[in-house]
């Protein structure tokens, strides 16, 4: 159950689940989400997707110390209490739920209402796992995003891909003293350079039309200063030359 279609289109994707549905609201999604825990018997597994924190960071920031983006905050572990209450109400006596929170990634790093270019706090997040073989305490072997599918699939007893097709994650929550993650060796991200490449077409935007001003100025001083010397040399006594050099100097 999600909000954002890229979720559906790019990540879940045809025959991925026996249901995928969205909504254009999070109450939406959380709704059916409850719904579904409550009328479902038989889930196996659900994904639910709230969108409005990310949705908010971008209007107005993502920060603590933004109003908007915390009461989003606020609302999302709400509707995220509400789900788990459904899980709770639930007949637990032949299924043992694994529940992992996370967002996908934090923001406000070089820009407030961007998460590119991806620095430290923009790829800084939380994570919350219960139930399973999870360990109670603090997750102190740096958990990554990239666990989320290995644990999921582990607690599922679904055999994990080996050699070349190996995931990167472990299983962070389950075992304390997991190796660290493999370091992304990504490239920079495309956006980084467009900022730039915008700021220097910018610069030479502005470069080019404050020579080109001066160009013009130049020109009128001395289309100016020529009608000047003409008007001077045929009205010698009247003030016309030094009023027109004023105003010229004054742009
Ligand atoms: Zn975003």
């Amino acid at each position: 159950v999600y909000r954002w279609e890229p979720i559906d289109e790019h990540i879940l994707g045809e025959g991925s689940a026996d249901r995928r549905e969205g909504y254009d609201t999070d109450e939406k999604v959380r709704d059916r989400a409850v719904e579904l825990l409550t009328d479902e018997p038989d889930l196996d597994v659900l994904f639910v997707s709230m969108d409005d924190v990310d949705a908010t960071g971008h209007d107005e920031g993502f920060s603590p110390d933004v109003p908007e983006y915390v009461a989003a905050v606020e609302r999302a572990e709400n509707m995220t209490a509400d789900i788990l209450d459904a899980l709770g109400a639930r007949d637990q006596s032949q299924e043992t739920w694994l529940v992992i929170i996370t967002s996908d990634h934090g923001g406000g790093g070089r820009f407030l209402k961007m998460h590119h270019p991806s620095t430290l706090i923009d790829r800084n997040t939380f994570m919350l796992v219960t139930g399973g073989s999870a360990i109670q305490g603090e997750m102190t072997n740096d958990p990554v995003i990239i666990d989320v599918a290995v644990m999921a699939l582990n607690h599922l007893e679904v055999p994990l891909p080996e050699g070349e097709e190996a995931l990167d994650g472990r299983n962070s929550a389950f075992d304390s003293t997991v190796p660290p993650a493999r370091e992304p060796t990504c490239e920079k991200p495309i956006f980084y350079y467009r900022v730039n490449l915008m700021a220097a077409l910018v610069g030479t935007c502005c470069l080019s039309i404050c020579a080109s001003v001066i160009f013009i100025t130049v020109r009128l001083r001395k289309q100016r200063q020529g009608r000047g010397k003409l008007g001077g040399m045929s009205h010698p006594n009247e003030d016309v030359i030094p009023a027109d050099v004023g105003n010229s100097h004054s742009e």
